[in-house]
């Protein structure tokens, strides 16, 4: 089997919405596989990349060859990468090319990641927004969401990342009329989204421990590595982060910092490929990897079953919500049932289009600055 065509495109959902970049890799035995990247201004760079820089590598290969292919990639034009944009256009590509591997071999990918675990996966309603709600509106946000039974409940400041500790007093208050509405022993977890001082962090970092939130995700800039290693030090709760971490070496530095919870992103960091070296290495350490995912269709479904293969995995799966403006394109969207997402035996992702109206949504993705004769 031979990779015939790649085709990099964003899908339109309307104006004012971001598109989400995605990518299909067909074959000489009338297989295609479905990719997504982190979707950060549009997805563009990293589908530009998969247009002038991947494609002529991609043209003729064994798509079977995964982690081949990702290496390949990755050294090929490392100076343009490794961590952004190039790293997300390794992921779309690696979990197009999962998802066709299952597809010629007629099996879910959970399966060939080794197994599941668990095919009905609960999950945490990650809400976003929080910075700019009253209490009162945070607490009626999160009752909204107690409807879906997430199995926990994350909110999030979704910082101006240019300040810092901009109000510590209304987040603790948030985080205490959420605790209360919830109540006692309901897993809980707080991310400030990059917002705060070492300083500010550990105050709130208290705050947090006192109303026993399970974890506090990224509570200063990601890239101050020896910032986390403070607020670590400093703190029994457990300290997450590394969505913004692309490579093995990034979620390493902040193991050797102390974070005690990592969340690389399977549409950021080289797809399964990327991840499950990932895996691995959190798991020598002992420390918990809890993938960061928040594209509704594809990313969340590639998420999935990663999460379902994946060993000493006790946390849910994030979910941002649904989306049903996404849910047009597929014949089955992506849905819980009963607070759980439930794996099905499909091929591959188990993902089937609704072509007419995905065609309807699809703009392909001309290159514009390099041309191929
Ligand atoms: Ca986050």
């Amino acid at each position: 089997m031979k990779i015939t065509r790649v085709e990099p495109f964003h899908v339109n959902w309307g104006a004012g919405r971001s598109r989400s970049a995605w990518i299909r890799i067909f074959t000489d035995a009338g297989l295609w596989g479905l990719g997504e990247a982190s979707p950060m201004m549009h997805g563009n760079a990293s589908l530009e990349i998969i247009a002038s820089a991947f494609t002529p590598a991609l043209l003729g290969a064994d798509p079977m060859e995964v982690r081949v292919i990702q290496d390949r990639l990755f050294h090929e034009h490392i100076k343009v990468g490794p961590e952004g944009a190039y790293a997300a256009a390794l992921a779309a590509v690696d979990i197009a090319l999962w998802d066709l591997k299952g597809k010629a071999l007629g099996q879910p990918v959970w399966k060939l990641l080794g197994g599941a675990w668990r095919r009905e996966l609960p999950f945490y309603a990650s809400i976003g927004g929080n910075g700019r709600r009253t209490v009162d509106e945070v607490c009626r946000v999160v009752e909204q969401w107690l409807e879906l039974d997430p199995a926990q409940v994350k909110i999030r400041f979704d910082a101006d990342k240019t300040t810092r500790d901009a109000d510590l007093a209304g987040d603790i208050a948030k985080a205490r009329a959420v605790r209360t509405l919830v109540g006692d022993g309901f897993p809980l977890a707080f991310d400030s989204n990059n917002g705060y001082s070492v300083q500010g962090a550990i105050r709130v970092g208290r705050a947090l421990e006192e109303l026993g939130y399970v974890w506090f995700e990224e509570p200063v800039q990601h890239y101050h590595v020896e910032s986390f290693a403070k607020v670590a030090a400093a703190l029994d709760i457990a300290v997450s982060a590394g969505e913004q971490e692309y490579t093995l070496q990034g979620i390493k530095r902040l193991i050797d910092a102390g974070v005690d919870i990592v969340q690389p992103d399977i549409v950021k960091t080289g797809g399964f490929t990327g991840l499950g070296d990932m895996a691995a290495l959190a798991r020598a350490y002992g420390v918990d990897l809890v993938p960061h995912q928040t594209q509704p269709s594809i990313g969340h479904t590639a998420n999935l079953h990663f999460v379902a293969a994946l060993t000493h995995s006790h946390h849910p799966a994030e979910y941002n919500g649904p989306r049903e403006i996404q849910d047009v394109v597929f014949k089955t969207p992506v849905r819980p049932t009963r607070g759980k997402f439930v794996l099905s035996d499909a091929p591959g992702l188990g993902l089937e289009l609704e072509e007419a109206e995905l065609k309807k949504r699809m703009v392909p993705w001309e290159s514009s600055a390099f041309r191929r004769e």
